[in-house]
């Protein structure tokens, strides 16, 4: 009660001080007589919005303010779609706001903070705090309180609504916690959240590639082969290996019956994918192929089959909407095949070039995406998009998006589909990807506003968030896009090399980023911001550091070491797990200990070396390959091995585990002889190791060479010939060890490649 009795008394004092001032303000002098009135009947979520708008105003003014469950009709802020906001706006009816609108208005000595209900209260209470407070949400664990001295009463109202109704960066920070998602107003069927944070209300079932997950192959594949789609002779199905074969009667009517089941089950459910598997084996029996002749696209069955599925839903489900794919080879929508106005299309982008952005004229990746893009809006379906943020087959190396990211968001949004996601590096706990709390926290301001400016973004970003160091971090930025103007590489999302990356580059960008370092010594947390900043470029320098050492501006071995083991200390500190969504980060580990444990040293020569004296030749050691796991190989120490180390294949078992990206130095205009520098356990005859080379954009194997054991030994090296190639750039080569019950394990010293 005292408490009370001190705030009539400021109130008075305020008044005062209001009639001398004319613009009102709610916090001023340390001390405000406002307090929050949150109605009963709030859902939780406006709850929640009052005890955060409670909790940030104490860390920004240094006071409290009250929650009060009784209206006065004075000196109040309103949190939640109440009955009493919505008599001080009458010209608003709150009953009918849009999707996620937010509402900042003041009504005579009162603040009213609102919006459509599960979340728009949410949003607009850190709305206010942005716009009003000065207050910034960096990452999940990272935020910008500054200090109130005054806070204003807003002069006008403010509304906005956004125009992506399902705003979803797919990224673990935010997926897993949903207070800094609501921060950041993104939402998604895979959010944890519960009804105080506004709760997953997107109602979709699936999520996604659902064909396997609503008819799996490992139940159906041998009771009904021709569920399945035929390649090659062969019915095929799983997630990562085919589809079903959708004009089947009986299929259509099987996945139908599935489809009411699961809507059934899931009353509130307001979408449901059906939806290709996560592989490109579309059946290919005559009646399929005969329906994707017709059409001119493997989509027309695709198109053709959901349309069934919807007609047959929608009497029972109207307000249902049917969600597929257009998704690698079903991306170009179909001639002569319209999707039924109860389906919806999500369009994804993952074979762009993600260094240029997608309206780049002359880039023939973009153009054809942009082609298929405007094609399925001609078809007038409802569109929903899949965008792509992290490298996924590398999260640690440096991936050159920024300035694609920050005009493909814009871009996409502004075309109001139901639905955007960014995906993002989902397996490392923490944003330890090149640039990727910037880019998140860019890419998720443009999913609520897509007309934002991205340059002023980052430069808030940058401010707020390197300090001291920001002008540095502007310069490293300005340095890579000034890069990525000249440089003609296509960056895709699946990139195992940054071939893209110049030693000019590399030198530069690590020189600026010293800099960056020095501007903030002395001070932890921005030390640390650029300390992960730089870790890409450290990566690549000490990943690779074969290929750099012959430049002039290669920092010396001893340095080096000491930025392999602050990045060891970062794998530990930042808790970085994976390499890739499916490749944890052991060997990365094992590869940097090595480097710091084991001096380059002079390779003792080889007599078969001696015979290609005069030829172009390239040497590739361990530490160019990329090891899966430690199920099937591993690198081991070997006193018989020209560097003292080599793979050690374990023949356990078929795997791509062991795989040689093909590299910048590789002319590929040119046919090499490859050969392998191997020995065995213990002298064998047949089988060795299959060498194979894989088309990455034709999704083919275009290698595929089985050498016998006969000619190897086991105490020493010798180079077995594996034939003449030439290499495709978006392509790796590999080495599987199978099972050969006369090899238990193989070593591998290097691959030479001899020009021709
Ligand atoms: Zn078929």
């Amino acid at each position: 009660m005292k408490f009370r009795h001190s705030l009539v008394a400021c109130g008075i004092f305020f008044l005062a001080v209001l009639s001398c001032h004319g613009s009102s303000v709610i916090f001023q002098n340390g001390k405000t007589d406002y307090r929050i009135y949150v109605a009963p009947d709030a859902t939780p979520a406006e709850k929640n919005a009052a005890a955060e708008f409670q909790k940030y105003w104490k860390l920004a003014t240094g006071t409290g303010i009250a929650v009060s469950g009784k209206y006065t009709g004075n000196r109040q802020i309103l949190i939640g779609l109440s009955q009493e906001a919505q008599k001080l706006l009458p010209g608003i009816d709150l009953k009918s706001l849009n999707n996620d609108e937010i509402i900042i208005a003041p009504a005579k000595d009162m603040l009213i903070l609102c919006g459509e209900r599960p979340r728009g209260t949410l949003y607009a209470v850190y709305e206010f705090m942005k716009k009003y407070m000065g207050i910034r949400f960096w990452t999940a664990k990272e935020e910008s309180v500054p200090k109130s001295e005054t806070i204003a009463m807003p002069e006008k109202i403010f509304r906005y609504a956004p125009p992506v109704k399902v705003r979803l960066p797919y990224f673990r920070s935010l997926l897993e916690n949903p207070d800094f998602a609501a921060k950041m107003h993104c939402f998604g069927p895979n959010y944890t959240s519960s009804p105080e944070w506004g709760g997953n209300h997107v109602n979709l079932i699936g999520p996604w590639h659902t064909f396997d997950r609503f008819l799996p192959a490992s139940q159906y594949l041998k009771s009904n082969p021709e569920y399945f789609s035929l390649r090659d002779g062969k019915r095929t199905g799983g997630q990562f290996q085919g589809q079903l074969c959708l004009s089947n009667p009986e299929l259509r009517q099987k996945f139908l019956e599935i489809v009411r089941e699961e809507l059934r089950k899931n009353p509130d459910a307001k979408v449901i994918s059906v939806s290709q598997n996560d592989n490109d084996n579309y059946c290919q029996c005559p009646e399929c192929k005969k329906i994707d002749k017709a059409g001119k696209s493997p989509s027309a069955s695709v198109i053709s089959f959901v349309n069934f599925i919807a007609e047959h839903v929608e009497k029972e489900f109207p307000g249902v909407e049917v969600q597929t794919f257009a998704y690698q080879y079903s991306r170009t929508p179909p001639e002569g095949i319209v999707p039924r106005k109860n389906v919806s299309i999500l369009l994804c982008a993952i074979e762009a070039d993600f260094s240029k952005p997608l309206q780049t004229t002359g880039n023939p990746d973009n153009a054809a995406f942009l082609k298929d893009l405007k094609a399925w809006q001609k078809t007038g379906a409802k569109l929903a998009m899949w965008y792509y943020v992290s490298n996924f087959n590398n999260f640690l190396l440096p991936h050159p998006n920024l300035e694609s990211l920050k005009k493909d968001v814009g871009f996409l949004g502004k075309l109001s589909p139901s639905m955007l996601l960014l995906e993002c590096d989902a397996a490392n706990i923490n944003p330890i990807g090149d640039l990727l709390p910037l880019k998140v926290w860019i890419g998720a301001h443009l999913l609520w506003n897509p007309s934002l400016d991205p340059e002023k973004l980052e430069d808030e970003f940058l401010n707020g968030y390197y300090g001291k160091a920001a002008p540095y971090v502007k310069k490293y930025l300005d340095v890579r896009r000034a890069d990525a103007l000249r440089n003609p590489e296509t960056v895709g999302c699946f990139e195992y090399t940054a071939k893209w990356v110049t030693p000019e580059l590399l030198f530069q960008c690590l020189q600026i980023l010293g800099e960056a370092q020095k501007a903030v010594a002395g001070t932890p947390v921005p030390a640390e911001r650029i300390s992960i900043l730089s870790k890409p470029f450290e990566y690549l320098l000490i990943s690779d550091y074969a290929r750099w050492q012959k430049e002039k501006d290669c920092p010396p071995y001893a340095e080096a070491v000491k930025i392999a083991r602050d990045y060891l200390d970062f794998l530990a500190r930042c808790q970085v797990t994976h390499i890739a969504s499916t490749n944890e980060i052991g060997a990365t580990r094992r590869q940097f200990e090595r480097f710091i444990n084991y001096p380059p040293e002079k390779m003792k020569p080889h007599p078969f070396l001696a015979g290609f004296k005069n030829r172009k030749k390239l040497i590739f050691e361990e530490d160019a390959f990329i090891i899966h796991g430690d199920t099937h190989a591993e690198v081991v120490r070997d006193e018989k091995a020209r560097n003292g180390w080599a793979i050690m294949l374990k023949h356990i078992g078929p795997s791509w585990a062991v795989q040689l990206p093909i590299r910048p130095e590789f002319n590929l205009g040119k046919s090499y002889e490859v050969y392998a520098a191997c020995r065995l356990d213990k002298k064998a005859k047949h089988g060795l190791f299959q060498f194979g080379g894989y088309d990455l954009i034709r999704r083919e194997l275009y290698i595929n060479v089985h050498p016998d054991a006969d000619t190897l030994a086991a105490d020493r090296y010798l180079y077995i010939p594996l034939g003449t190639h030439r290499f495709r750039g978006k392509s790796y080569l590999f080495l599987d060890s199978k099972v050969n019950p006369e090899i238990q394990r193989s070593y591998v010293d290097h691959l030479l490649f001899v020009e021709k």
